[in-house]
């Protein structure tokens, strides 16, 4: 299961969730932090985390 990362608009907080790809769209993302639903999808982290530097 593919890990997403959100950021809310409200409180600036980025939180991350695991979610199946099939509910990515359907489910409704909270904001743990301040309860809003205005969050936007962020870059997946286990893409993010490999970055090279040479
Ligand atoms: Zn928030």
């Amino acid at each position: 299961m593919p890990r997403y990362v959100f950021l809310c608009v409200d409180c600036k907080k980025e939180f991350e969730k695991w979610m199946h790809m099939d509910e990515l769209g359907r489910v409704e993302v909270v904001c743990p932090h301040c309860g809003s639903k205005k969050v936007e999808q962020a870059v997946a982290t286990f893409s993010a985390v490999t970055s090279k530097k040479s």
